[in-house]
């Protein structure tokens, strides 16, 4: 995990009228090069891309700049989805995406039982050690393990969580994380909000990372309907939902069958809940998504959000801040902040606002909390 050393030799590499990711992104794989830990001769970078109205779509152009500038031109830039004018684009082979997906996978399932038991733990450190050691059992079944032992691992690690000890009785005000995927997910970008609510007494709940990839397939679904996407570009995105659905059945399976977890929304259900407020036809940026997110956290009992977005990032303030009066119109009790996240944003302002939002949910308490969901559903 890089440190604020990475975002300070990004602000030297690319012109802060850049996104805030951008920063980030660059200075930290610039700084692994500079630190000397990979020999720039013998590197190659990969980096995802997005195609279209988002500034994510210049990442390449911008990181090729900042290599040259920063003394490592020989250093090559590959798109993981690239653009159809790349003429260097790198595709994932069969067994690298499978991976990939099950490391997402795993990675969803642990962040969500970790965080939903972490707060009521009775052995203080239980939840954090099970957490290490189902990581490093991952990493290893990831290189050898096959799609049966990925399905019995998710069922025991679930299993395990459910099992452990905690104060049943306690209540915490459960604050959802939504925004920009960076800095929703970036510890370092987001100056560690997950630990910061978690210290001041709040349940995180994370939607899944896994998620993000969903809403990509789906906007070749949207296209079509809306805009002038293809019906080949359909059936792909299609195909593309399904087989991400397929390696996460087994872990929606254990999280429905257990006592303590939910398991997560399926993307058709997220466009559903988005497209009561906003167009489908917002796909730059996180788009509709992130309203999508929003609605479905407060649907599902979830009252408190906070939206990180980065200082400057258009599509995300749009379908964020943007429709945050409608929200907090539509589901009473709907309690939602707007974090700014850039390398100059001041910390204390940001803990301020968490904390004015925690204070918020903290009065109002479980039962009014409950009851304004039980409203809020029977409105709908
Ligand atoms: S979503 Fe916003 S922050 Fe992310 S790359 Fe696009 S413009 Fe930048």
């Amino acid at each position: 995990m890089p440190d604020k050393h990475a975002i300070d030799t990004g602000l030297r590499y690319v012109h802060n009228d850049m996104c805030y990711p951008a920063i980030v992104v660059i200075g930290q794989l610039i700084s692994a090069l500079k630190d000397g830990l990979c020999d720039p001769d013998h590197t190659s970078i990969m980096l995802f891309q997005t195609c279209g109205a988002c500034r994510a779509t210049n990442y390449l152009s911008v990181l090729r700049q900042a290599l040259k500038h920063a003394g490592f031109p020989q250093v090559p830039v590959f798109a993981i989805h690239g653009l159809k004018e790349e003429t260097d684009s790198f595709h994932m082979g069969r067994g690298m995406l499978v991976d990939a997906i099950k490391a997402a996978v795993y990675g969803d399932t642990l962040m969500n039982v970790r965080n939903r038991m972490m707060p009521y733990e009775l052995t203080k450190g239980s939840t954090k050690a099970l957490f290490d050691k189902w990581m490093e059992r991952a990493k290893e079944e990831l290189v050898r393990g096959s799609f049966f032992r990925f399905q019995k691992n998710i069922k025991a690690m679930v299993r395990e969580f459910d099992h452990l000890p905690i104060d049943e009785q306690l209540w915490k005000p459960k604050v959802g994380i939504v925004g920009e995927i960076l800095v929703k997910y970036h510890p370092v970008a987001n100056n560690h909000i997950e630990k910061v609510l978690m210290d001041e007494g709040a349940e995180v709940v994370m939607p899944d990372f896994v998620d993000f990839f969903l809403y990509s397939g789906y906007d070749a679904i949207a296209k079509r309907k809306l805009l002038a996407g293809s019906y080949k570009e359909e059936v792909f995105g299609k195909m593309f939902i399904k087989i991400l659905e397929f390696f996460r059945r087994p872990m929606k399976k254990a999280l429905k069958e257990s006592r303590h977890f939910t398991p997560p929304h399926s993307i058709y259900e997220t466009a559903e809940m988005a497209s009561r407020h906003v167009s489908l036809g917002n796909m730059a940026g996180e788009g509709w998504f992130l309203t999508g997110e929003m609605v479905k956290l407060i649907d599902s009992g979830v009252p408190n959000v906070v939206c990180l977005q980065p200082f400057g990032c258009l599509p995300n303030h749009i379908t964020g801040k943007g429709v945050m009066h409608e929200l907090r119109n539509t589901y009473k009790g709907a309690n939602i902040t707007a974090i700014d996240c850039d390398a100059g944003s001041s910390e204390v302002n940001q803990l301020n606002r968490l904390k004015l939002m925690l204070a918020v949910a903290k009065e109002r308490g479980p039962k009014q909390e409950k009851q304004e969901h039980n409203d809020a559903v029977m409105n709908r």
